[in-house]
């Protein structure tokens, strides 16, 4: 069927063999389609988690010393700039720790937060708990507990949104129930279970386990499913990250402007996050910002639907690609029909990373910078190796009109989970990847690593 398609050949065999590929977008700018969510959706996010900062401080001690409650660090990554580009020709590199969000431990704290917030909200005022303008601190009442308590929330997940759905609803007093895929993580299912979440393991992908969430909900009059594969909710929160970010960017001396090239590399699993943050960063800064995504090689999912050009389904697994990765959070066959739509007009391109790369960059980022990330969160790393040291990287500067602008532009690497990685695992990791980084010192590979 792919070969109907308008895939080129050459992107279709590379895909095939899963040689790491740049992917440029030609219809970015291309009109949003009828009934995108807008920048006013995005204000009523950052809304909603503002006034949830208090509830949040309640329900969460742990965050008490923080500015923002939910926000995370930029930094700078000279180290590892140093060790993995040309020269600093091509721009600053700084890291966005996601990583490190509280509670989560990953960017799902963005999305995941913001659409059970947004539940409590809303079965509180229908039962006459709270006011539309009302104090959210009567969320973590005992009465408030006690009306989450008679609903379950239900969630499919390949490990970090089932932690970040199921730690949240279950600090509101909700049920909850995270169906997980066969790549979760063991240490993902244990904690959860500590947290008194009820962990349902398949034996399938990450489609299926949405699936058997979705079909449990269906049965349940009292259950509220967190649909990945199309919430709004979860999109708007992620699509929030834009406006601290900006701040953030101006506190480092960064402008962001037609002289002054952002981009941006975010890992791509169902594209949620990544797509809420393309559509909140686009808003705030046009044509000035460049997003760009990672895939796994085994799961390039939203690179095969926007360059297939098509606007029916398309998995992976149509490709011939088996979506087996060590990056379980990116380990997603079929992208999500919310968000492939809206970024076939604001995304600038795809990049695809190998498990090897994936390791490798992990081990680097730890070694040089002090900063741990998993296997998924790596994949960021590799974008702006792209863009300054490869043709098709080069192709885009020319395209847009930066090579004399690059010296100026800003790198963000988009660092989306790893905190919770409890020790023995992080050492697997890091282990992994000095091996193959000395590996391929050792034959002389000129490649990405
Ligand atoms: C979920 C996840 C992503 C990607 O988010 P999607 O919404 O699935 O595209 C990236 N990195 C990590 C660590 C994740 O858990």
């Amino acid at each position: 069927m792919a070969d109907e398609l308008r895939i080129s050949s050459e992107l279709l065999d590379g895909l095939r063999e899963k040689r790491p590929a740049l992917w440029l977008n030609s219809s970015l700018g291309a009109l949003l389609p009828t009934g995108a969510p807008t920048p006013l959706d995005i204000f009523s996010a950052e809304d909603r988690l503002r006034r949830c900062d208090g509830l949040l401080r309640k329900l969460f001690p742990e965050l008490h010393a923080r500015a923002l409650p939910i926000e995370s660090e930029l930094v700078e990554v000279p180290a590892l700039q140093k060790a993995m580009a040309e020269s600093k020709a091509g721009g600053t590199w700084f890291l966005k720790c996601d990583h490190a969000l509280p509670i989560a431990g990953s960017i799902k704290a963005r999305g995941g937060f913001h659409e059970i917030l947004a539940l409590a909200e809303r079965l509180a005022v229908q039962n006459g708990l709270l006011k539309e303008d009302g104090d959210r601190g009567v969320l973590a009442t005992a009465e408030a507990k006690a009306l989450f308590n008679s609903r379950t929330v239900v969630v499919g997940s390949t490990g970090n949104l089932g932690m970040s759905i199921g730690i949240m609803a279950a600090a509101l007093g909700f049920k909850a129930v995270v169906h997980m895929s066969t790549d979760a993580k063991a240490w993902k299912k244990a904690r959860l279970r500590r947290y008194g979440v009820n962990v349902i393991e398949h034996a399938g992908d990450y489609a299926s386990a949405v699936a058997a969430g979705r079909a449990e909900c269906e049965q349940d009059p009292n259950g509220y499913f967190v649909d990945d594969e199309h919430s709004l909710m979860l999109f708007l929160g992620y699509a929030a990250a834009a406006t601290p970010l900006a701040a953030q960017l101006k506190a480092a001396g960064r402008t962001v402007d037609a002289e002054n090239p952002l981009f941006v590399y975010i890992p791509c699993g169902v594209g949620g996050a990544p797509g809420g943050i393309t559509f909140g960063m686009k808003a705030l800064f046009g044509d000035h910002v460049h997003c760009f995504f990672a895939e796994p090689t085994a799961s390039p999912c939203m690179m095969v639907q926007l360059a297939s050009g098509s606007s029916e389904p398309l998995s992976v697994y149509d490709i011939g690609l088996d979506n087996r990765t060590e990056a379980d959070g990116l380990a997603v066959g079929q992208a999500s029909p919310l968000v492939a739509p809206l970024m076939a007009s604001l995304l600038s391109g795809i990049y695809t990373v190998s498990d090897d790369e994936l390791f490798a960059a992990l081990y680097r980022l730890y070694d040089l910078e002090g900063r741990f990330v998993e296997p998924s969160a790596a994949a960021a790393v590799y974008g702006p190796v792209w863009l300054t040291r490869t043709d098709e990287g080069r192709a885009y500067q020319q395209d847009f009109d930066l090579n004399s602008r690059m010296a100026n532009a800003t790198h963000v690497l988009w660092s989306t989970g790893g905190d919770l990685v409890p020790d023995a695992e992080r050492q697997i990791f890091l282990d992994r990847g000095a091996g193959i980084l000395a590996r391929s010192r050792c034959v002389g590979e000129t490649h990405m690593i």
